[in-house]
């Protein structure tokens, strides 16, 4: 056992009433599918249940005390947010309804107005659909170019390639900071010297690192950064776009609506100044709200025994699962090169197959393209089955997938 970091899994355990489920008459829930969403402690439940009992109000437009202490309440933890992730400024802190929405929201406001036909964006190989589908549809409605670096055959990207193809001609890059399908962690410093030496700007979708790594954006030196809080312990609906004060302040607004203008008029309207600018109409505020609580919890167990605590369980199920007959693990070979998550097919069985089996036996994984259809192209597998881990995980809740997947090879008849 790695006992040079320092986390509390029984008492972290005890926080998470999910974990008492059983599911298919009598098995005990191991929940493994994190990179999906994670699981919410009662200290969230119990912050959003406390903001819609006793100070439910909209906020940023009342005079009454209860919209006084919601405002104040969503106003705190779009600082919390800002300090959780070394904003220079909580201005720079925009909330959204999640990553999908924060990236759409630069492809729009920012990439509408600054890009021009023939101008490169550049992506890669192992983003979500998220960080593809949106610069799909602004290349056909513009002209832009799009371009992906390409994954090698062990999950990392082609770092030469990357280095060829960002260019004079590159306006921005937009990667993620770590691979939800695989888990490789991208070298995104070297990705982000990489677009500053040529003038371009960089989006790190980091709905895959935020919750696991520590991340500061002034260390980083990225101009974008688009995360969710449903995969770090917090609510489904509520997402964070951060972005360098002067660049949001110079963009156009992304919805239109109540909340994001200064003076309407009937032939034109002027818009209010970041952060509202890009939050039109009433957001998730409760969510927000027990959001701040997610983070508090977060930071009370420290970003750096997060990832010392998955480190370990990644390397005890890499080494664990090697010996299941018949498997082949996708991605990076060394746990320090992954996040939580490993990706993995049995021969001749299906995917769907292999997950439905786990079920049975209480194991929740994700079986199918996991948002990624290019890195299941890649690897030429139609799909795989994802496991993923996160604070609240035990090396059991290992041994139970491993003795999940000798339940399927029995039944499959797989061989080594
Ligand atoms: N990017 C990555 C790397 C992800 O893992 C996900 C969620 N699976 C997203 C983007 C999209 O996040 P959301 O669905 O919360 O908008």
């Amino acid at each position: 056992m790695n006992t040079s970091y320092q986390l509390d899994v029984d008492k972290i355990r005890r926080d998470f009433p999910t974990l008492k489920r059983e599911v298919n008459s009598g098995a005990s829930l191991v929940y493994l599918d994190n990179a999906a969403t994670s699981l919410r402690p009662i200290q969230v439940m119990a912050q959003i249940t406390r903001f819609y009992r006793d100070h439910n109000s909209n906020i940023h437009r009342g005079v009454h005390t209860l919209s006084v202490e919601a405002t104040e309440m969503f106003e705190n933890i779009r600082s919390k947010v800002g300090k959780f992730i070394n904003a220079e400024d909580s201005r720079e802190v925009i909330f959204t309804r999640g990553t999908t929405e924060s990236i759409n929201l630069v492809v729009n406001s920012w990439g509408r107005k600054f890009l021009k036909p023939n101008d490169e964006v550049i992506i890669s190989e192992l983003e979500h659909h998220s960080n593809i589908v949106p610069w799909q549809m602004l290349r056909d409605s513009i002209g832009i170019k799009l371009k992906y670096i390409p994954m090698l055959d062990n999950g990392h990207l082609d770092m030469d390639v990357a280095e060829s193809m960002i260019n004079s001609k590159t306006k921005i890059v937009s990667i993620t900071a770590v691979s939800n399908a695989l888990g490789t962690i991208i070298p995104i410093e070297k990705v982000i010297s990489l677009a500053k030496k040529q003038g371009a700007l960089v989006l790190v979708d980091c709905a895959q690192s935020v919750p696991h790594l520590k991340v500061d954006v002034q260390s980083l030196g990225a101009d974008f950064m688009a995360f969710s809080a449903h995969k770090m312990l917090g609510p489904t609906g509520v997402g964070v776009l951060w972005g360098k004060f002067d660049i949001l302040d110079s963009m156009d607004p992304f919805l239109g609506g109540g909340d994001m203008i200064l003076t309407v008029n009937m032939d034109h309207s002027t818009w209010a100044e970041i952060p509202s600018k890009f939050e039109a109409g009433t957001p998730n505020i409760g969510g927000v709200i027990g959001f701040g609580a997610a983070i508090d919890y977060l930071n009370d167990i420290g970003m750096e025994n997060i990832r010392a605590h998955e480190v370990d369980l990644t390397d005890y199920a890499l080494q664990k699962m090697i010996d299941v007959p018949g498997i082949t693990i996708f991605g990076p070979n060394l746990a320090k090169e992954r996040g939580g998550v490993i990706s993995f097919a049995l021969e001749n069985v299906h995917p769907h197959d292999i997950g439905q089996i786990l079920d049975d036996n209480g194991v929740a994984v994700r079986a199918g393209h996991h948002c990624a259809q290019p890195v299941m192209n890649a690897l030429g597998v139609p799909a795989t089955v994802r496991a993923s881990f996160y604070i609240y995980n035990t090396r059991e809740d290992i041994d139970a997938l491993v003795n999940g997947l000798s339940v399927t090879t029995d039944l499959f008849g797989v061989k080594s």
